[in-house]
């Protein structure tokens, strides 16, 4: 059997090869950090990770980390509600509640989890969920696998929420659900009007603050901090493996019924393991210093207007974005291509994306902007940006 299979899946491999699509990976031989190094020796300033605080290789996460590895062990060996659970479980939980304003929290191993756990547990085919088209994939695989009536509108776009909502006015119960930035071009959806249309239409919200979580809001409490309306989703997701230390692990919070009901029923948080114990301690010092202090939020937000400013300047379309993603438009696959390779040899390690990662020409570059940027590296990669831009005739 093995041989016919093989030879099925080295075509499969060959056509996604062909279609330039085969995602290769580079590899990293230090931590994390705004410069890394790459096993071919090169060292380079990095514009393309979620470190947005610089906490990836955070002195006291490591050594918060290192704390619990000595009072708490490696691993849980279980999942959460036979013998998983932790003192420092419990307080990362209360932590994350206390951060986002919300009632409870629930900890899994992953957002991608949280994601896919939060719908089945909650919702029947009597009940509606209205997606953005955006949204990230782990919401539309935990859509997929519950058996509401699905509605999509289009990204960020009200007029399209409104008609679904009217659609799905024959349904029980009716949840709204959205990135709290969207990816691929940093842009947040208006959650002010989305939550005027969630009352009008008798609807509730969940937010995916995986991207905007850290970063968006003055305190980067996220998209309900920017639009003044905290506590106001029921349900809010995230992960710690972005803003929050890059580690790993994901959550859901939210309203306390709701998070009660995910742990009797949630089947990513009932038959998987939680994050090990050294993870929980870095995250719970993690929170306290992001709650202690906002110099790592502003410096972010100082780095990114910095960024974007000078980039514009420079005569570069760039989308309109509220978060620390810069996407530069550069409209064509090939060039985006060239465009990063090109940076790369700059010591400038930037991604860029093309279909079907993004519309049909749409290609673009994407910076990611890091409280662990110096202004010095921040100066090297704009001039390094306008270096090529003027070679390959993006700019004048
Ligand atoms: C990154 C991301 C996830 C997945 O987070 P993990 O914790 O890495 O699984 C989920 N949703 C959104 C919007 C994301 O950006």
């Amino acid at each position: 059997m093995y041989s016919y299979f093989k030879e099925h899946l080295s075509k499969e491999l060959k056509g996604i090869n062909e279609a330039g699509l085969f995602k290769n990976e580079r590899i990293i031989e230090s931590p994390q950090a705004a410069e890394i190094e790459l096993n071919t020796g090169q060292k380079v300033l990095n514009f393309c990770a979620n470190n947005y605080l610089g906490l990836s290789n955070n002195p006291h996460l490591i050594e918060a980390a290192k704390k619990a590895l000595d009072t708490h062990g490696y691993g849980m060996s279980s999942v959460r509600f036979i013998c998983g659970t932790s003192d420092l479980h419990k307080e990362l939980e209360q932590k994350i509640a206390a951060f986002f304003g919300t009632e409870d929290t629930i900890l899994y191993a992953a957002c991608f989890d949280a994601n896919g756990g939060v719908f089945e547990p909650l919702l029947t085919a009597d009940d509606a969920i209205i997606s953005d088209s955006l949204n990230h994939a782990s919401i539309i695989d935990g859509v997929r696998l519950c058996k509401a009536q699905r509605y999509r509108y289009e990204n960020a776009n009200m007029d399209d929420l409104e008609k679904q909502l009217i659609a799905a006015q024959e349904q029980r119960f009716r949840l709204i659900v959205t990135d709290g930035v969207f990816s691929m071009d940093g842009n947040v959806p208006p959650v002010d009007k989305i939550l005027t249309l969630a009352e009008k239409y008798n609807a509730m919200l969940m937010l995916d603050e995986s991207h905007s979580a850290g970063v968006v809001g003055k305190t980067g409490r996220g998209v309900t901090e920017l639009f003044n309306v905290r506590g106001q989703a029921e349900i809010i997701t995230g992960t710690l493996g972005k803003s929050f230390g890059g580690a790993i692990g994901g959550f859901t919070t939210g309203k306390k019924e709701i998070i009660e009901m995910l742990r009797q029923r949630s089947r990513p948080y009932l038959f998987s393991n939680s994050i090990p114990p050294l993870v929980a301690a870095a995250g719970i010092r993690m929170f306290d210093m992001v709650s202690e202090t906002n110099e790592l939020q502003d410096k972010l937000h100082n780095n990114t207007s910095y960024f974007i400013d000078n980039m514009i300047s420079l005569g570069f379309d760039i989308k309109p974005s509220q978060s620390a993603i810069c996407a530069v438009m550069l409209y064509d696959a090939k060039l985006s291509q060239d465009f990063a390779a090109r940076l790369l040899d700059e010591g400038i390690y930037v991604i860029g994306f093309y279909y079907p990662v993004v519309p049909k020409g749409q290609a673009r570059i994407r910076v990611q902007l890091s409280a662990a940027h110096s202004r010095e590296d921040l100066d090297k990669a704009i001039a390094a940006f306008s270096k090529i831009g003027k070679e390959l005739g993006v700019i004048n």
